[in-house]
């Protein structure tokens, strides 16, 4: 799979090379080609921004440099094109499992107080939000969308890494997790999990992330038809 991202600030994406995205860009699980949009501008400052018509605050990001490094990535529109915006479809652990079965997905990192219109109408498939807030730029919500993506390449994710078990993956939260010491400054790992059974294991972890689910996010419980379980408190 490719990934294009398209920004004015390419540096932002230098925290692709680390950690498990930068081992999986290593290993060739997926490509990352990223595309500064000021290459693309004629202007002899390589401006890719302009005065809103209309009037109002700030500036809006100028539709020739964008579409110009748009076709030049993309001629033959082969990519899903994404504009991150938060204007947008909310981004979700499902969308991201969709758009790893694609060959190649675009992102489209806007700045300012936007993009002119035109971008979206001529070049742009799906507009795409991180969250109910307003960042700066795309390049955090690029960042995002991508990471949430390619863990879901074949091989991107270790053997002891999973997308099977965790939260969202089956609708509900995740339930907790514990390790090493066994009592930590006077808390004990739940006896169950130490028990060997591991019904009862799964048992424990499936209450949990139920009633996890049910304090936190009983939204996601209903979009499961599920009823919240009785509490004691
Ligand atoms: N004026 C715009 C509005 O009210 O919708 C916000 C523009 S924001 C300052 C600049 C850029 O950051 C946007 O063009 C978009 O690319 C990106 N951005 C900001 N918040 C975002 C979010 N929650 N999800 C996705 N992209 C976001």
């Amino acid at each position: 799979m490719r990934f294009d991202v398209l920004t004015i600030f390419p540096e932002y994406f230098e925290v692709m090379h680390t950690g498990i995205m930068g081992r999986a860009v290593r290993d060739g699980r997926f490509s990352l080609v990223v595309t500064n949009i000021r290459d693309y501008s004629l202007d002899k400052h390589h401006k890719t921004d302009d005065y809103p018509y209309g009037g109002g605050a700030g500036m809006v990001m100028t539709p020739d440099p964008v579409m110009r490094a748009i076709e030049a990535v993309d001629p033959d529109h082969e990519a899903l094109r994404i504009y991150l915006s938060p204007k947008g479809v909310p981004f979700c652990q499902e969308m991201a499992e969709e758009l790893a079965s694609r060959e190649r997905v675009l992102l489209l990192s806007g700045g300012y107080e936007g993009i002119d219109e035109r971008i979206i109408e001529l070049g742009i498939d799906r507009e795409v939000s991180i969250g109910d807030y307003v960042l700066t730029g795309g390049e955090l919500p690029a960042l995002v969308v991508m990471n949430a993506t390619a863990r879901y390449i074949d091989g991107v994710l270790g053997s002891e890494e999973s997308t099977d078990e965790e939260s969202f993956a089956s609708g509900l939260l995740e339930y907790p997790h514990y390790t090493r010491p066994r009592v930590y400054r006077g808390l004990a790992v739940p006896d169950v999990l130490v028990s060997g059974d591991h019904g009862e294991v799964a048992k424990w972890r499936a209450a949990r992330s139920l009633e996890i689910t049910a304090e936190r996010r009983p939204d996601l419980l209903a979009k499961l038809g599920i009823k919240a379980p009785k509490t004691d408190g």
